[in-house]
């Protein structure tokens, strides 16, 4: 089990949310520039799916800052200490 985390939703505008879902439908999307994507758009993807993210969780381990990303989905299966 991991400490309880520090959790933030990730926000983007929704003209860039727009622009990157486009960029996400396109059939000429390959998955390296869907990861890429992914990752201007939300400083990274979900550490499970790959899929994008909706929060960022941080730790804080002996002052070290421990940063992942989740989608909702996996979210929700996370378990932390309280
Ligand atoms: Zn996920």
């Amino acid at each position: 089990m991991k400490p309880k985390p520090i959790v933030e939703p990730i926000k983007i505008e929704k003209v860039k949310l727009e622009e990157l879902d486009s960029i996400l439908k396109s059939i000429k999307t390959t998955d390296s520039l869907r990861y890429e994507a992914i990752k201007e758009y939300a400083g990274g993807v979900c550490m499970l799916c790959a899929q994008l993210p909706t929060r960022l969780v941080s730790y804080d381990m002996k002052g070290a800052q421990l940063v992942e990303r989740y989608c909702d989905k996996c979210f929700e299966k996370q378990k932390w200490d309280e």
